[in-house]
């Protein structure tokens, strides 16, 4: 990913040098739309505008929190912080992200895995909600769900937002 949108930066550059050279001939006309194409498939392969990579497989029974350090060994709770740069930080907790000051500060992508272990998610994205008798793996009980299906099942019948969760367990330490 990281690769492509270098690639697809370069590209843009020596099109935009080509379209602002005077020479008129055979071999720029071809080559312009050449470069449109180039530019525009480099573009879709990285997702314009997304610099921060996706979100990282977790090797389960193996990959640590980097919060509780306990081995994430499920995948329902898990969330991670991936930075630009590539690195990540990954979590056995949604709940161990939204109280980890590295997390919080901005400077990378957070995403949370969809209850039940169904995929990953922009925590940005998703609500979360503590279905009444769930467990998480460090004792926060947060989930991701769509917005319907958090508002059915928190007791609350509230849609947190991540900010929401981030206030919320903020005050409870
Ligand atoms: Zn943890």
């Amino acid at each position: 990913m990281k690769h492509l949108g270098y690639n697809g930066r370069a590209a843009g550059a020596s099109a935009s040098r080509l379209i602002a050279g005077s020479a008129c001939t055979n071999v720029e006309r071809v080559i312009r739309p050449l470069f449109v194409a180039i530019v525009g498939l480099a573009c879709l392969a990285a997702g314009c505008g997304q610099s921060v990579p996706g979100p990282r497989a977790i090797d389960l029974g193996r990959s640590t929190c980097a919060k509780c350090r306990h081995v994430i060994s499920s995948l329902d709770a898990a969330a991670q912080m991936v930075y630009k740069d590539g690195t990540v930080r990954l979590y056995d907790d949604i709940g161990c992200m939204a109280t980890d000051p590295a997390a919080l500060r901005g400077t990378g992508e957070l995403y949370v895995q969809m209850a039940g272990g169904k995929g990953w998610a922009r925590a940005e994205d998703v609500t979360f909600a503590s279905p009444a008798g769930a467990r998480s793996p460090q004792g926060y009980n947060y989930f991701a769900f769509p917005e319907e299906e958090s508002r059915r099942l928190a007791p609350d019948h509230w849609a947190r937002g991540w900010h929401d969760l981030v206030t919320e367990l903020g005050r409870k330490r």
